[in-house]
């Protein structure tokens, strides 16, 4: 992917432009030499989005630097992507990540003198940065499910009788009906079943991938969307 495709999934369609490169730079609040481990681009205050399935390794502010930041670790890419100076953090250390999930929202926190994204790119095996500009312009999405198309927000619909489970995946546990929201036992398959019909809207909270397949998180827990290649939610 080009470097632009790769910050419209970052930004969400949102404008940027880049406003300070990775490598020595006079620090524009310290006013001294300085190396800049990152690429910024200046903003509005707008959604951030993860690139593909990871997990949120880190949160946290950092006064006089990073302000308000978070890591997200994806182990296809062998790298940690950190986003710096945000003004609200929208996830959780641990929780699961993936295309679309909103990270946060672009700010000024921390040592920072307008509103921008620093995106840093950090080896999970060295922990060292690397240049973000290489890494934006060579990253590729993975073929058959990063692309899954289906958004964090977005309203989609069961196209069969389906399961909610306690996680993404058959291997964990199917829920009991009593474990749903109330609004999703109006619409079980019967009185005493957690299946919810085909036809019920979702709205996604997550999604996440595992191999091929693609999970949506509900508001109940998780519902399969894709698996070998079949479509159950659209
Ligand atoms: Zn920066």
């Amino acid at each position: 992917m080009s470097t632009e495709s790769t910050l419209k999934i970052i930004f969400g369609g949102a404008a940027h432009r880049r406003s300070s490169g990775y490598g020595w730079r006079i620090h524009p609040v310290k006013k001294t030499k300085k190396f800049h481990y990152g690429v910024d681009y200046a903003c509005g205050k707008v959604p951030v989005y993860a690139l593909e399935s990871g997990t949120v390794y880190k949160r946290g502010y950092q006064a006089g630097g990073a302000g308000n930041y978070v890591y997200v670790k994806y182990p296809r890419l062998g790298v940690a992507v950190a986003y710096f100076h945000l003004t609200s953090i929208a996830v959780k250390q641990g929780q699961s990540v993936g295309r679309g999930t909103r990270i946060g929202v672009a700010g000024t926190t921390g040592g920072s003198t307008g509103v921008h994204l620093h995106i840093g790119v950090r080896n999970l095996s060295t922990w060292k940065w690397q240049n973000p500009e290489t890494w934006l312009a060579n990253y590729s999405a993975p073929s058959s499910n990063g692309s899954s198309g289906y958004r964090v927000g977005s309203t989609y619909t069961l196209r069969t009788n389906m399961n909610v489970r306690t996680g993404p995946g058959t291997n964990y546990a199917k829920k009991k009906r009593s474990a749903l929201t109330v609004n999703a036992r109006a619409h079980c398959t019967s009185a005493s079943s957690a299946v919810l019909k085909k036809g019920t809207r979702v709205t996604c909270k997550a999604t996440h991938t595992v191999g091929s397949d693609i999970w949506l998180q509900i508001p109940s827990g998780w519902v399969c969307a894709r698996k070998s290649g079949k479509i159950y939610i659209s």
